[in-house]
């Protein structure tokens, strides 16, 4: 019973956990600017869905691994490896939430 509800409580605040971190973020990497502007050109999806930052100029020029999964993530020469891709939908739905307030 214990186990099964802290892990159902810990799925429902993983969007808001989520949105709270990407926010973070980015106000302390946009230098000023706008924090959810930033957020739809540096955040990413490894092959598994797991949302990770591109630093800089948002372009992947570095390879590494998934926090969360350790697939290969980022990328070489300013291109994306396999599976990854720009972070859309969850930009979309923090920007979404962003707007209301
Ligand atoms: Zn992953």
């Amino acid at each position: 019973m214990t186990h099964g509800s802290a892990r159902v409580a810990r799925q429902q605040v993983t969007l808001r956990e989520q949105r709270e971190v990407l926010m973070a973020v980015a106000v302390a990497e946009c230098c000023g600017r706008d924090p959810v502007a930033w957020l739809s050109s540096h955040v990413f999806m490894c092959p598994n869905g797991h949302a990770y930052f591109v630093g800089e100029c948002g372009c992947p020029t570095q390879a590494g691994s998934c926090y969360e999964c350790g697939a290969q993530v980022g990328g070489s020469g300013h291109l994306l490896g396999a599976g990854n891709s720009l972070a859309r939908e969850l930009v979309a739905r923090v920007q979404a939430e962003a707007g209301v307030r």
